[in-house]
């Protein structure tokens, strides 16, 4: 078996939970990119055997401690796991993730449930090499009618792995239907954002429909997540989405559930924020779902500026009494930085904000506790006292 020596600060990370070896901790290896490895420490003992990777800063992902091999069986355990796991939450939807990467000890992979498909992403080079095995395995366990592999993710560029999409198994659609608590959607697996849907997001849609009343403004709508859930609370919804296409579906997906109180608008949110301010509109809940605006560590201090203009503007639209659901996914945007923002935009607001709710990412996407990179969505309610 190829083996991978690491150094004694690399070992230091994984006594501390981290799964991650970075490149600059790997003292020796002697394997090919995307092989199964016996992961050695700086005085020779075997640490474990994990994932190894010869383009990607993270070069190591650690599978297993000590003795414990990682061959199919063990993948077919954790992944019945990872399934058992979903299926005790009873989940109101009939999609959801099956599979959460490093939070399911199944690094780096991603499988994504879509009625009676399944969408994976082999986000390494080594699951993208098991796929194959993943596919038997999966195929036994949650039998599909067919597995699409949306293989298109810009972090494969960092393991020199191509962007692709397959079908690995069986059939896939281009619209599946598919259902989120009352809410149809039609998704499309193949050109869909992320697998088809945001469903990291289904919990918060739940809460927020709690405190939803009189006239929202779902910001960042995509095909309308927030929008069609709360829409059956509110009087009237107006969603916002910079892309076209998005905003077409919402408009069909509103009319699939019968919702005749949405009115979607093709518009930058930046722009549309100001521009209600200045027609002096008056929102009673408000959601903010932008995307990553910190997809690095180098543009936090931006991505934090651009979280500040779009609270600080939505906190003047909303009604005294008014709850605005905020959202962040940068993972380089901790908790308390995201807090801070909020509060420094109350305070420009001149606005009296108390926290109702302080949510995260949905439980079939659960945070690894040793894995600071796995807690990437922050979600708070706020209420606007006055
Ligand atoms: N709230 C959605 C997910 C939002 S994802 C849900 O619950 O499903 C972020 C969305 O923001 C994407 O659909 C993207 O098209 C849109 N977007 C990105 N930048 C934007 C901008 N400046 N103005 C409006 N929409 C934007």
């Amino acid at each position: 078996m190829s083996t991978v020596v690491i150094t004694s600060r690399g070992e230091e990370r994984i006594r501390n939970g981290h799964p991650w070896v970075y490149r600059s901790d790997v003292a020796e290896a002697q394997a090919e990119g995307g092989a199964t490895v016996r992961l050695v420490g700086s005085r020779g003992r075997t640490i474990g055997h994990a994932l190894y990777s010869d383009k990607s800063e993270i070069a190591i992902r650690l599978l297993t401690h000590g003795n414990e091999v990682a061959d199919p069986a063990m993948w077919r355990t954790r992944l019945q796991q990872a399934i058992a796991f979903r299926n005790d939450l009873s989940i109101d939807a009939t999609a959801y993730r099956l599979v959460h990467g490093e939070a399911d000890r199944l690094p780096s992979l991603v499988v994504d449930r879509y009625g009676d498909y399944l969408v994976v992403q082999a986000l390494s080079q080594g699951v993208d090499r098991l796929l194959p095995d993943l596919t038997r395995i999966l195929v036994e366990l949650a039998r599909p009618a067919g597995i699409l592999a949306r293989n298109d993710p810009r972090v494969r560029l960092l393991e020199g792995l191509e962007q692709r999409v397959d079908l690995l198994h069986g059939a896939v659609p281009e619209a599946i239907e598919v259902r989120e608590g009352a809410v149809r959607y039609q998704v499309d697996p193949y050109h869909g954002q992320k697998t088809g849907l945001f469903l990291d997001q289904r919990e918060n849609r739940v809460a927020a429909a709690e405190y939803a009343h009189g006239r929202l403004l779902d910001a960042f709508s995509y095909n309308g997540g927030f929008a069609l859930a709360l829409a059956p609370k509110c009087d009237e919804v107006l969603a916002v989405d910079i892309s076209e296409e998005a905003v077409a579906r919402i408009r069909a997906n509103a009319e699939r559930n019968g919702l005749r109180n949405v009115e979607a608008r093709a518009m930058n949110v930046f722009d549309e924020l100001r521009e209600l301010e200045r027609r002096g509109e008056r929102f009673d809940t408000i959601v903010l779902d932008p995307p990553a605006f910190a997809k690095n560590r180098a543009s936090v201090t931006k991505a934090l500026s651009g979280y500040k203009e779009i609270n600080l503007r939505a906190l003047k639209l909303l009604s005294p009494g008014g709850f605005l659901v905020t959202c962040s996914c940068s993972y380089n945007v901790s908790e308390a930085a995201f807090a801070d923002v909020l509060a420094a935009a109350a305070v420009d607001a001149r606005a009296d904000v108390a926290v109702v709710e302080k949510r995260m990412q949905g439980r079939d996407h659960p945070v690894l506790m040793t894995v600071p990179e796995t807690f990437y969505l922050k979600c708070f309610i706020l209420r606007k006292i006055a």
